[in-house]
């Protein structure tokens, strides 16, 4: 039987009117909750992601600015904007949107960002808290995937869970995440030896890798739950055939577009053998977002209650 769909969309608009609500509560105090997005560049994928995280947020009733610097800005120029946001009463959440340019160190300005206001969870004081299993904010993607697991019933407790990819934005805060609630973890990398015995061996298995369809039928413990991070672009007729077979809809997106998205694991073998598994995309994607919404809020009402 095919595994249940776990609807990102859905679950991260639950999640999405959950933060409206605390945003009109918090607004009470006499202000709405302030989020700033910081793009510094013209790469053309980060001016959309940051567009899409604008207008979620102010749909949710959260102040939300854009600061746009060019690509030549000065390390002096961003740290500038970053300290003035840090000193700014009205801005409870700084989103440095990543990459930067060349010549722009991300890590010096992620530990620039006060770790109050630092709704990513990036910053090494808010890192030291994830390990430490104390509460601060933690990064959207995997925070969105234990937010999901919750609300759709997925037991992680006591589970065998596999993590492939190890990025400080994904995989590890992850592999943290699911150790705190619980979960027997092994995390994954480009040098780990037989990967899909690895993989077999999870009741909960996900992906964050960056390569197409990579993760096949062999790889997937029948009955597992897949989640499956992945965003990758499916970018021949042949690719997108094996991958989905002859579904009309992507070959027709495909047509349209020039490509269509896929994740890390191949599609079918998700669909057949998993119990449950998250779609690419609309899967974990909306979940990202609607988790910076909720960050923003519990950052701002944290500041509230801290004075
Ligand atoms: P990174 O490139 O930072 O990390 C990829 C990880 O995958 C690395 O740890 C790497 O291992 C591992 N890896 C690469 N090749 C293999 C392989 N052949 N076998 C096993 N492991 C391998 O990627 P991110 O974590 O930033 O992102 C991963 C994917 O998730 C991307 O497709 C990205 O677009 C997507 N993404 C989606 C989000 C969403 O909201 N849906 C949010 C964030 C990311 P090693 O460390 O050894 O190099």
């Amino acid at each position: 039987m095919p595994g249940r769909i776990l609807d990102g969309k859905k679950i991260g608009a639950a999640i999405r009117a959950d933060a409206a609500e605390a945003a009109r509560e918090f607004a009470r105090s006499g202000r709405p909750p302030g989020l700033a997005v910081v793009l510094v560049g013209d790469d053309p994928a980060s001016a959309i992601y940051v567009r899409g995280k604008i207008k979620a947020s102010r749909e949710a009733g959260i102040a939300s600015e854009t600061h746009r610097l060019a690509a030549t800005t000065t390390a002096s120029e961003l740290g500038g904007l970053l300290d003035r946001l840090n000193r700014d009463e009205a801005v409870d959440a700084i989103l440095l949107q990543l990459p930067l340019p060349d010549g722009l160190d991300a890590s010096e300005f992620l530990a620039r960002i006060r770790p109050e206001k630092d709704v990513d969870g990036f910053h090494p004081e808010n890192v030291g808290r994830l390990v430490a299993g104390l509460p601060g904010p933690c990064p959207c993607t995997p925070a969105g995937i234990m937010e999901m697991f919750r609300r759709e019933g997925i037991q992680v407790k006591g589970s065998r869970a596999v993590v492939v990819g190890r990025s400080d934005i994904v995989g590890k805060p992850l592999a943290l995440l699911l150790l705190h609630q619980h979960a027997t973890v092994t995390v994954c990398h480009s040098r780990t030896r037989d990967l899909p015995a690895v993989c077999r061996e999870a009741d909960i298995l996900c992906t964050a890798i960056g390569r197409p369809a990579m993760v096949g039928a062999d790889a997937i413990r029948e009955g597992a739950v897949v989640v499956d991070v992945g965003m990758n672009r499916a970018e021949t007729e042949e690719q997108v055939r094996d991958f989905f077979g002859d579904d009309d809809r992507r070959l027709a997106r495909f047509r349209r577009n020039g490509y269509t998205l896929v994740g890390d694991v191949h599609p079918v073998a998700m669909r057949e053998r998993s119990s449950a598994y998250t779609p690419v995309p609309g899967g974990v994607g909306p979940l990202t977002i609607a988790m910076l919404l909720a960050n923003t809020v519990a950052l701002a009402v944290a500041r509230q209650s801290a004075g």
